[in-house]
């Protein structure tokens, strides 16, 4: 049998973290794919495929056809008084064929990733806020604000991205202030042409809240905020109010007072911009997760966390929320397409369209593995700044389903 030559595709468009490279190397050699080059070490991992055979469907944990595992869920999804799609990383296609699922049979909707979302809502849903994107920040950013720990764990080439070593950029003087973490070797790395500066806090919210006084020409009483002196303080909304464009970036999911950096954040956006130009954004978009959230307010006129109930949609962050719409649930279907996700811990009956390296605690009723899109099959994909759509294209051919097959094919029974 004649060896499977190596094809080398170059300007991979990667789905995973929601930052939307698009420049990716990948080797593809028969149904053995691996990303070429210094690439993040998240698209190297979640790219890689072996040329292994595809883990079969399952009913009750024994093998079964995708046709006999399809009509297992069917009839699961039939007898369901309350079901919760969840996970739902999925592309637009898959995406949309949930939401139908959930106009058939019922349930609640929502990412398992939604958390810093829904935190970030608590701000804009108070305040409002000026968000900008990955280009402005490229194109216009004099002074980047980084609340929180390093984000380069998570976003590989967020910095890279964010000040590119390209010449046309060459000429912006950049500042990056790091408050809270001190930045990585990567992020370092990464802002080598770039004035860094760390300030170590105990209290984020409250140095984001002197920054915003000091900034609109306010003086609270004290000598520190945050464990920050007042004169560092002072320096840096001065230098905050001398930019050109300041942009205020922290990653919600990971902060336990998410909610109150995003909304402290925000005010001091807005302060900012009563005389320069300012702008927040936020970190997120895992796994498609703003395409699914803005795929669900187009159709149903709510984001995630949405209850689907015959023809009425009924929105509720808290109570919709993965962790305690389990608790009502008696199925839920999870959906993981980009990366062996588990689903959470849950007693009721599981209907798994998943990775299928996905480890699981408990065999889950029905286990119907997916293909990955970008890697299996084409897709579409939403940046983490919501504006663009990033065509995803397929690999290799595809023996797994996609997420949108397998539920229509679901649907049909
Ligand atoms: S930073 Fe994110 S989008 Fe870029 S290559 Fe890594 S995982 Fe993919």
């Amino acid at each position: 049998m004649a060896e499977a030559s190596t094809q080398t595709i170059h300007d991979v468009a990667c789905g995973f973290c929601g930052l939307g490279c698009d420049d990716l190397t990948v080797e593809v050699e028969g149904r053995t794919v691996r990303a070429r080059g210094d690439v993040c070490p998240e698209a190297a991992r979640l790219l890689k495929r072996l040329d292994v055979a595809d883990r079969p469907a399952s009913v009750a944990g024994a093998p079964a056809s995708f046709d006999e595992a399809a009509e297992a869920a069917q009839r699961i999804l039939s007898e369901a008084r309350a079901p919760l799609i969840g996970g739902l990383g999925a592309d637009m296609a898959g995406a949309g064929a949930l939401v139908d699922l959930a106009v058939r049979f019922g349930g609640v909707l929502d990412h398992y990733a939604s958390e810093g979302l829904f935190r970030n809502y608590a701000a804009v849903q108070r305040t409002g806020w000026l968000a900008s994107t990955l280009a402005e920040v490229r194109n216009r950013c004099d002074l980047l604000l980084v609340v929180g720990d390093d984000p380069s764990a998570t976003w590989g080439r967020l910095f890279e991205r964010f000040f590119p070593a390209d010449p046309l950029f060459a000429g912006t003087p950049r500042k990056v202030v790091f408050i809270g973490g001190a930045p990585g070797e990567k992020a370092k790395g990464q802002l080598a042409r770039a004035d860094v500066l760390h300030i170590a806090t105990t209290d984020l919210v409250a140095v984001l809240e002197a920054l915003t006084g000091f900034t609109a020409g306010r003086i609270p009483p004290g000598a520190s905020f945050g464990g920050v002196a007042v004169e560092a303080l002072v320096a840096l909304a001065d230098g905050l109010r001398n930019a050109h464009y300041a942009v205020v970036t922290w990653n919600a999911a990971a902060l336990a007072d998410g909610d109150l950096v995003a909304e402290r954040a925000t005010a001091l956006v807005d302060a900012l911009n009563v005389t320069t130009r300012a702008g927040v954004f936020p970190l997120g978009g895992r796994d498609n997760i703003i395409g699914a959230n803005q795929l669900m307010l187009w159709r149903l006129g709510y984001p995630l966390r949405t209850a689907v109930r015959g023809q009425v949609s009924v929105h509720d962050g808290s109570l919709y929320a993965t962790d305690a719409a389990l608790a009502d649930a008696d199925v839920l279907v999870w959906v993981s397409a980009f990366r062996p996700e588990p689903p959470p811990e849950f007693a009721g009956r599981i209907i798994a369209l998943a990775h299928p390296e996905t480890v699981f605690e408990k065999e889950p009723d029905v286990l119907i593995p997916v293909g990955t899109p970008g890697v299996d099959h084409a897709g579409t994909v939403f940046r983490m700044d919501s504006i663009v759509s990033l065509p995803l294209g397929a690999l290799r051919v595809a023996t797994l389903p996609s997420v949108a097959e397998a539920v229509r094919r679901i649907a049909e029974g």
